[in-house]
């Protein structure tokens, strides 16, 4: 059987295509093996063209959006990873802003607040693109994606384009409807109102001054590793702290000085690292105080244990 790799040359797309891409440049941990193939679409069609390659020759495909919420491992991903990057259209009608997946989502919160457009500024230098935003309902303060979301567009696995409207009995707390039905957003509509720059803006920086006095940017993380619940009493961060796990640390990953609930790579970690940081903290909250902490971060790829 041939390899993936050297499939590359017979797949016709525009956009890129590269056999055993290292992905810790695409991720916000900076840490993770290659994918055996990468392809970066430019177009619906390119993406169509990749998907039906995958259904083909039944190869798995995963995508990547901005990399924010993945722990990649250190062997790197098997099949197809389809990067969304350069889907990053954008268009304005009414107030309706229409955007490619791909864009960063505080890219699109910037370019609705210069058009007049409030409703996403909540999400204003949050990391990760307009696709990964809306696969996580993504949410920050007193808001989330669900709240402004109009429509989806989405290649099917069978290459089939569809359209989604939101409803809201498949939307939760950081839970979407994309959580359980394989696909890959290609467009996203949001439903925004009309605001005046000079409001949102000030607004908009206060929470990116917010996020930069977390160090959210100070070090590469994957921001929250575990989601909050509400039955613990507690954030989760605050869980973790009451434990003395701030400053925990194996090989290069270490739980934040700053926040409890943010592990960073201190400059040489790697995803196994990472991985033990999180399974010790979570353990440790399991064995000591009973709750079941949920991961938020996701393990991406082919991990030694799992061999
Ligand atoms: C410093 C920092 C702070 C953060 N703060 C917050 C916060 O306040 N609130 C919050 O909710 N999250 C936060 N996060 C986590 C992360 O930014 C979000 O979950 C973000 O929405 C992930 O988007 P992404 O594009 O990076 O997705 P990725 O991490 O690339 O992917 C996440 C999932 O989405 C899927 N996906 C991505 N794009 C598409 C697409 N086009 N079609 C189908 N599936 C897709 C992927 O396959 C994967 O399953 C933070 C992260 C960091 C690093």
């Amino acid at each position: 059987m041939c390899r993936l790799s050297e499939w590359a040359g017979k797949i016709n797309i525009a956009g890129e295509l590269r056999p055993e891409e290292p992905l810790a440049p695409h991720t916000t941990f900076r840490v993770g093996g290659p994918a055996e193939l990468y392809a970066r679409p430019c177009s619906e069609a390119d993406l169509r063209a990749l998907i039906l390659f995958a259904l083909r020759h039944q190869v798995s495909w995963f995508v990547l959006g901005g990399g924010s919420n993945l722990l990649v491992s250190d062997l790197g991903v098997r099949g197809l990873v389809i990067d969304t990057s350069e889907l990053r259209h954008r268009s304005i009608a009414g107030t309706t802003l229409t955007v490619g997946a791909g864009l960063p989502v505080s890219d699109a919160s910037a370019f609705a607040a210069e058009h007049g457009l409030g409703g996403l500024d909540f999400i204003y230098s949050m990391p990760g693109s307009v696709g990964g935003a809306v696969w996580m309902n993504a949410r920050c303060y007193d808001g989330e994606i669900y709240d402004v979301l109009r429509l989806v567009r989405l290649v099917d696995p069978d290459g089939t384009v569809v359209e989604y409207t939101p409803r809201p009995e498949d939307f939760g707390y950081k839970r979407s409807p994309f959580m359980d039905r394989p696909g890959v957003m290609t467009s996203v509509s949001f439903t925004l109102q009309r605001a005046r720059p000079d409001d949102l803006w000030p607004r908009m920086r206060a929470h990116e001054a917010d996020r930069r006095a977390k160090g959210h940017f100070s070090a590469p993380c994957a921001g929250s590793v575990f989601k909050n619940n509400r039955a613990f009493g507690r954030p989760s961060g605050a869980i973790i702290d009451s434990l003395g796990l701030r400053g925990f640390q194996i090989g290069g990953a270490r739980v934040s000085d700053l926040h409890a609930n943010i592990i960073v790579n201190t400059g040489n970690a790697t995803a196994s690292d990472i991985r033990a940081v999180i399974e010790h903290v979570g353990g440790e909250v399991q064995r000591r105080l009973g709750y079941e902490l949920e991961r938020e971060v996701l393990y991406v790829g082919r991990w030694p244990h799992d061999e």
